[in-house]
């Protein structure tokens, strides 16, 4: 059975490629009937905010990212991460190290001045337990000084390491608090991780982790570094390139399944395809389309994508989307009678919106209470002739069925009435409806208005 992980450090806020990362294991769980936990990578005490936690969880779960279980704090696993330090000294894979800060320091000023390599190689590697000082010491891996140790990427490659340019790492501190590079380990074997995605800065990590295991005689999981994001420039992305944090896309208005296509999207291919469902995604991701070059952030294909999955969304999830992206763009939320408007008006605004803002500004006749306030150009299709039109459109529509097959025939023979085209009669209708130019159509304006309100704005402009 497939378990994968995702294992953000708690320091800031969710950035787009932990979001990607996580994605990427989601998919790769859900895919293969398997298991995605969450560990929340929390042992660095000084950096690690439950701020930071609640945005993580906030953003997983704006994304749909479903985590099995409970968040596991790497931080509560402590006591069995310094158990396994323990074991691996039992092992003989470990040893106790009573080098003090100057000793090192002076062994490596030597090693510089003797043009010797400078990794440190500790006395006490092979020293005899019964010469042990009553001193503090920090437990250090007993790595293998000759030979290389390898690595099968399923992304990139066999990739080989030579130990002798590996020094003996520290995996408990004289404090007995673990290291990144024990905890991350342990972690993994005790949930039962088989798969490690993640992004390839931790490839170098993955050979001293390799050797962990190896101590251990534990399975090794099957390991797929990948590429990290790029902005459009080619050059890691930064703040410089627009926005790098999953809770600013969602404040942007971008819909959450979107955002998913297009991160899948980015360093994966299936073929040709880009727009798909997310039911696709689990289907289609596998490890081998994976990209090796770094993926470039193009915002016009995030929106392109997002368009089409606005356009593609049924109305009454696109809604409660709506009303969450309002809370995260610190807007007002929408009112009783906004909400049924809009739920009415969900068709006709869901065409050509490539996030929120383009919806919620098609929107504005909904949105809108009376007396409507046009808008400059829209005040200039209200002259005193187009007022008089009005007039006498509205006792034409009190009756008859609340339907465009009803008001087609009303509103052309109007126009032809005053011998003017459709156009014409619709911009001050617009005006007197929504108050701007640009709007859906007059008549699924006032469809979704409903008969009253369309007369009062009507009376209101006339
Ligand atoms: N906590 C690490 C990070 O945020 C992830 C470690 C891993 O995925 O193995 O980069």
């Amino acid at each position: 059975p497939v378990v994968t992980r995702i294992a953000p450090s708690p320091t800031g806020y969710m950035h787009i490629g932990t979001a990607r990362t996580a994605l990427f294991n989601w998919l790769f769980a859900r895919g293969h009937g398997g298991k995605f936990l969450l560990r929340i990578e929390d042992t660095d005490r000084e950096r690690s905010t439950p701020e930071a936690t609640a945005a993580i969880l906030r953003g997983m779960t704006w994304l749909g990212l479903d985590w099995d279980g409970e968040a596991v704090s790497q931080f509560e696993q402590k006591d069995r991460h310094a158990a396994v330090a323990h074991e691996m000294l039992a092992l003989g894979a470990a040893y106790k190290c009573f080098a003090t800060q100057e000793e090192i320091e002076a062994f490596r000023q030597a090693a510089s001045a003797e043009k010797r390599s400078t990794l440190y190689r500790s006395p006490w590697r092979d020293a005899d337990p019964a010469t042990h000082p009553d001193a503090p010491y920090v437990i250090r891996m007993k790595a293998p000084q000759t030979g290389e140790t390898v690595i099968e990427d399923a992304v990139q490659g066999r990739v080989t390491f030579r130990n002798d340019l590996l020094d003996d790492m520290i995996v408990l501190r004289s404090d007995g608090t673990p290291t990144y590079m024990l905890a991350v380990v342990v972690d993994d074997h005790d949930m039962g991780i088989t798969h490690v995605i993640r992004g390839d800065d931790h490839l170098n990590n993955a050979a001293r982790q390799t050797m962990v295991y190896e101590a251990m005689g534990w399975e090794i999981p099957v390991w797929a570094h990948i590429p990290l994001i790029f902005g459009p420039d080619g050059k890691k992305l930064s703040k410089r390139h627009g926005a790098t944090g999953v809770e600013e896309y969602q404040a942007m208005g971008y819909p959450a399944a979107g955002m998913r296509n297009y991160l899948t999207r980015l360093g994966w291919a299936h073929g040709d395809d880009e727009f798909f469902t997310t039911e696709q995604a689990k289907e289609w991701f596998n490890l081998e389309g994976i990209g090796r070059a770094p993926a470039r952030l193009d915002f016009k294909k995030l929106e392109n994508l997002c368009g089409q999955h606005i356009a593609a969304s049924e109305d009454a999830a696109l809604l409660h989307e709506l009303e969450g992206y309002l809370e995260a763009a610190k807007l007002p939320p929408l009112s009783e009678t906004q909400r049924n408007r809009l739920s009415r008006a969900m068709y006709c605004l869901k065409d050509r919106a490539k996030k929120f803002p383009d919806l919620i500004e098609k929107a504005e006749f909904a949105l809108n209470s009376r007396p409507v306030q046009p808008n400059e150009v829209a005040a200039k299709n209200l002259d005193a002739v187009s007022r008089g039109i009005l007039r006498t459109l509205t006792p034409r529509l009190q009756n008859g069925s609340w339907s465009k097959e009803t008001l087609e025939p009303i509103l052309t023979e109007a126009a032809a009435e005053h011998g003017i085209g459709f156009g014409k009669l619709a911009a001050p209708l617009r005006a007197a409806l929504a108050g701007r130019t640009a709007t859906p159509s007059v008549y699924d304006m006032m469809l979704v208005l409903g008969r009253e309100e369309t007369i009062a704005r009507l009376e209101d402009a006339a």
